[in-house]
């Protein structure tokens, strides 16, 4: 068996797409006589998505000789967009079955995930570990394309994806696909198939709105789902195909930590107490702080997030939740959150039993009386708050979803979801 990472062909600018060379690559392999076994589409620690869009590296496992896909590699790599001096594509090839890949190799897998690793790095692994390089550019696409071959020995939860590819002549200009089809084909196959479309804005979230190659991607737990999905689209013509199979919507990348622990570029679920009310600021990002343990940590959901926002705000001081999400300059953005324990009462000024009217302080420690009914209560009374957040997740709408964050659909979650669809 032959097992193929490949990495950062992707250009900003000018649209290529590294799903697409690994589409491209699993099509010549069939050509040439190799049986394509599955190709992964690894998404990495979304803490460097800037770099590179959706920071996406791919793997093909595959019976062709290793000799033979590295030529085909090699070829397809011509096809990156090494003009752009962002686009750093890298390539790994070994003679190795999925399951016989090496632990240093897995064990990089979860940290490209999960923290920033260098080019060095797995320059010095892959010669390790007997994995051909091929590297164009400064070669950082090492990175990803060592984490993708590591990839299938080091995490067990995946998803797919369906990705459909537009005609070349057509790349770069508005792309022809009826929403409304979109939209009957998501409900009819939720939730074994969601992120398709964003139904409180409206927005079919399959469709990227980038120059690259693909037309739309669907994305679920059943391939045949997301294939079904994909057949019930009305669109311009689909040039090619690949159902990827994928660590997207699996929350890999979080790692439980308590407040104290968090760290910049990388993302985490944390517990703690709401240490202050939610305050609005300026371009509609709404803040909260968490408390535990003596440390604070501030969290964020901002305007893209949209609905999720008025679920932040409806949190009070003393709620017990736990917050995901990456953190960044010191704020945790947060892409869920579970309510653990909610304040139901507050301490409020008590009223008079006689006349029903509020009481007054009676002297510092002295609790509260009535002047008129000379009534008196020890201290303030108690009363009910009614709250609009119930126990239990919530999560960001389909359409500030990350590739890599968990969507509630899924289910598998240690409390009750409330799932934005
Ligand atoms: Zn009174």
């Amino acid at each position: 068996m032959t097992l193929v990472g490949i990495d950062d062909t992707d250009s900003r600018e000018r649209g290529m797409c590294t799903t697409y060379a690994a589409s491209r690559l699993a099509g010549a392999i069939r050509d040439a006589g190799g049986c394509v076994e599955r190709v992964l589409l690894v998404r990495l620690n979304p803490a460097v998505e800037h770099k590179t869009r959706g920071n996406a590296a791919l793997a093909v496992h595959t019976d062709l000789a290793a000799d033979r896909a590295r030529r085909l590699v090699e070829e397809v790599l011509e096809m990156a967009e090494t003009d752009d001096p962002h686009t750093n594509p890298g390539a790994v090839v070994a003679d190795c079955a999925p399951g016989a890949i090496p632990d240093a190799v897995a064990d990089f897998a979860v940290d490209a995930v999960r923290t920033i690793q260098d080019p060095a790095a797995a320059k010095t692994l892959a010669d390790a570990v007997g994995f051909a390089r091929i590297e164009r550019g400064n070669g950082r696409g090492l990175v990803g394309a060592l984490a993708a071959a590591g990839a299938w020995e080091a995490f067990d939860d995946w998803t797919y994806e369906h990705i459909a590819y537009r005609e070349r002549e057509r790349w770069g200009t508005e792309r022809d696909v009826d929403t409304e089809s979109v939209f009957a084909a998501a409900d009819a196959h939720y939730p074994a198939v969601w992120d398709t479309v964003d139904r409180a804005s409206g927005y079919p979230v399959c469709v990227p709105r980038t120059p690259c190659p693909v037309l739309y991607g669907i994305r679920g737990d059943d391939p045949d789902a997301c294939r079904q999905v994909a057949e019930s689209i009305e669109s311009e013509p689909v040039a090619e195909s690949t159902t990827f199979v994928t660590n997207q919507g699996t929350d890999v990348h979080l790692q439980d930590a308590a407040l104290g622990e968090v760290a910049d570029a990388r993302a985490f679920r944390v517990t703690g107490e709401v240490a202050a009310e939610p305050e609005t600021r300026e371009g509609g990002h709404v803040f909260v702080d968490l408390a535990a343990d003596g440390t604070r940590l501030a969290c964020a959901a901002f305007e893209p997030t949209k609905g999720f926002r008025d679920r932040v705000r409806a949190l009070r001081v003393g709620d017990r939740i736990t917050a995901c999400g990456e953190v960044g300059d010191g704020t945790l953005k947060l892409e869920k959150f579970a309510v653990r324990e909610l304040v139901t009462t507050e301490r409020v000024t008590p009223t008079c039993p006689e006349c029903g009217r509020s009481m007054s302080s009676a002297g510092r420690d002295q609790g509260y009386r009535c002047r008129d009914c000379s009534t008196h209560a020890d201290g303030k009374a108690a009363r009910t708050l009614a709250r609009d957040l119930e126990r239990g997740w919530y999560e960001v709408p389909p359409v500030a979803r990350r590739h890599i964050a968990k969507p509630l659909a899924r289910g598998g979650f240690d409390a009750p979801t409330h799932p934005e669809r």
